[in-house]
């Protein structure tokens, strides 16, 4: 037996400083989960959480130190960026309850949850689903990951995102409305989480468009900046 198309290499990511990687399995993100954000997007903010979905080859990896190039996606005229903090499952488990979930976290990264705003804009007043707005190829530009026995376990610290220098995105993550024991106890409640699942937990306030050439810059306090070139 044998594959009768060719099989995809796995995804992965780098573990900052060392020669390891993280293979990637799912990819589940949280939508409005600052307060701030979810104003700006038109809602209250005292929602349940919910999630949706990005495949895991939709990731941008971005090597430590490097710039990495996102092709300005095809069929949206208004491309926003959504700084996030990363968690990446290290221990699977369903209906984890808040208390012991940081146990199942190996660690975390800077991501971004690129999103084309007017497809999703779209999507959201048909009541269709939000892949084409969400999930397209190189949506998730990520960087290097450091394991949690380093950082500790996010509850707060600075989150930002730099535009061509200006400042966009500036929050701080103990400004979750779920902060990630809580997220990975109501995903775990709904799917069953493996080893290789990341979860981009959301983004603050500040989302706009960028362009072609514009140079993002996103910064987690205690991990590896993210530098992305939209091309
Ligand atoms: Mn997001």
């Amino acid at each position: 037996m044998s594959h009768v198309v060719a099989a995809q290499p796995p995804v992965e990511i780098p573990v900052a400083g060392t020669a390891d990687t993280f293979p990637v399995r799912r990819i589940y993100c949280v939508g409005r989960n600052y307060v701030e954000h979810a104003k700006e997007m038109g809602f209250t903010g005292r929602e349940p959480p919910f999630f949706f979905m990005k495949p895991a080859d939709a990731l941008l990896v971005v090597p430590e130190g490097s710039t990495g190039t996102m092709p300005y996606p095809s069929r949206t005229a208004d491309l926003h960026h959504e700084i996030e903090l990363v968690a990446a499952i290290g221990k699977g488990g369903r209906d984890i309850a808040a208390a012991h979930a940081h146990e199942h976290v190996w660690g975390y990264a800077v991501g971004l949850d690129m999103t084309r705003r007017d497809l999703q804009g779209e999507a959201k007043k048909l009541g269709r689903p939000w892949e084409v707005g969400k999930a397209f190829d190189h949506s998730a530009p990520i960087a290097p990951l450091r394991p949690a026995s380093a950082t500790g376990h996010y509850t707060k610290g600075a989150i930002s995102l730099e535009v061509n220098g200006a400042s966009r995105q500036a929050s701080d993550v103990s400004l979750l409305i779920w902060n990630i024991a809580e997220t990975i106890e109501h995903l775990s409640s709904l799917f069953e989480l493996a080893p290789g699942d990341l979860i981009f937990t959301g983004t603050p306030e500040g989302v706009a468009a960028v362009s072609r050439g514009d140079l993002l810059v996103g910064r987690v306090e205690g991990l590896p900046e993210l530098r992305v070139r939209i091309g």
